[in-house]
């Protein structure tokens, strides 16, 4: 199984790169940055830099045991979307443009807030949930912490431009993750554009889109003047329907945080992505080591909310401390109980700095291939 790529591994460990991959020279190995890496070498490197790696199964998997949904409980959830790809191919762009062409004025107040996500509806009114933090460090570092939440994986290729290092390891973070791509070959507004020329080295890859005859969705756009991003919806909706996403509305509310911060004016802050479930204010709450009664919440647009179901990106108010990315969060009962679990994790976290090794967890990626 491989994990992570020497570069993240060098995030994870806050060394950089190069020292990472003089390290590995010295051992007589020799990697390159966006080289996987095994969990024999991880544990080797990491071991250079005084960590010691735990090796940890899906966080997800705790969740979903804990409460066996009935079949007839299930209903149809909106599909969760990451966008990835390399550095300045329209990544960025493309989540301006879509938050600011189908989130309406009206519900957004004219303004919208950056909350690390945002859900969108389509012209035929079917909900879609953007993770706002493009990149595959976001996507990386969640899935480092064994949290996955990303449903469908936009890559987005610029088409003045060729498969960067960045596409093909966005590609690879999709693929071992076990999530599915849609390709969105951007800028072809451009006059020097040809996308032909992009789907022509994906088929060099292995990957042939679906008009090639392939099984892999692409769609041709301009995040620029908006071309192709209907469509590019569509085929979100597409691929969320084969997947049959699905979640229990009615039960107690299970999420994993994206970004959490102290607010000077309101306290900590915590966006979540609503996974199962449906949130309450008063809920109460435990979100990593710390815990909370739900004081309030909104949506991207600075919304109020009451509840918030499946496949919902909030931002909430009263947690006790500020959780990190890829945290999970669960509703719980019993105010006690929740106090006493999320006093243990303080605990155990604590021991684990006093320990003289220092500590990182990675989720067994690729598991699901
Ligand atoms: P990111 O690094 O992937 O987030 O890329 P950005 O969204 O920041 O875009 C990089 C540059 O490409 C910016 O100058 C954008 O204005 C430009 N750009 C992005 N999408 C398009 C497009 O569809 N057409 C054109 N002409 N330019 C674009
Ligand atoms: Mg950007």
């Amino acid at each position: 199984t491989e994990f992570i790529s020497a570069n993240d591994l060098a995030s994870l460990l806050d060394v950089s790169v190069n020292e990472i991959i003089s390290t590995c020279m010295s051992l007589g190995m020799f990697v390159s940055i966006n080289q996987r890496l095994d969990a024999e070498a991880i544990t080797i490197i990491a071991d250079e830099f005084g960590y010691d790696v735990e090796f940890t199964k899906d966080i997800e998997e705790e969740i979903v045991e804990e409460e066996e949904d009935k079949p007839e409980d299930l209903v149809e959830r909106a599909p969760i979307v990451t966008i990835m790809g390399h550095v300045d191919h329209g990544k960025t762009s493309l989540l301006d443009y879509i938050r600011r062409s189908k989130v309406t004025a009206a519900e957004a107040g004219g303004i919208t807030q950056h909350i690390g996500a945002y859900d969108v509806r389509t012209k035929d009114g079917h909900k879609i949930a953007f993770l706002d933090t493009p990149g595959h460090e976001a996507f990386t570092a969640m899935r480092a912490r064994g949290a996955k939440i990303t449903d469908v994986a936009i890559i987005v290729i610029a088409a003045d431009d060729s498969i960067m290092p960045q596409t093909k390891e966005a590609i690879n973070h999709a693929q071992v993750a076990g999530v599915p791509m849609i390709f969105a070959i951007n800028k072809v507004d451009k006059p020097n554009a040809n996308p032909n020329k992009i789907k022509e080295e994906l088929a060099n890859m292995n990957l042939l889109v679906e008009e090639w005859g392939g099984k892999y969705q692409s769609q041709d756009i301009s995040a620029k003047t908006g071309q192709g991003v209907d469509e590019l919806l569509e085929k979100v909706l597409l691929e969320a329907e084969i997947l049959e996403l699905k979640a229990n509305p009615n039960k107690n509310a299970v999420g994993t945080v994206i970004e959490a911060s102290l607010d000077k004016g309101r306290g900590y802050v915590a966006t979540v992505m609503i996974q199962a479930g449906t949130l309450h204010v008063g809920d109460v709450m435990v979100a990593g080591s710390h815990y909370g009664r739900v004081k309030a919440m909104f949506d991207h647009t600075g919304k109020k909310l009451k509840e918030a179901g499946p496949s919902t990106p909030i931002q909430i108010l009263g947690l006790s401390g500020a959780p990190q990315a890829g945290d999970s969060l669960k509703v719980y009962d019993n105010e006690r109980e929740a106090r006493e679990i999320a006093n243990s994790r303080e605990q155990i976290q604590r021991e684990q700095s006093l320990r003289t090794k220092k500590h990182i967890t990675l989720d067994e990626i690729g598991r699901r291939l």
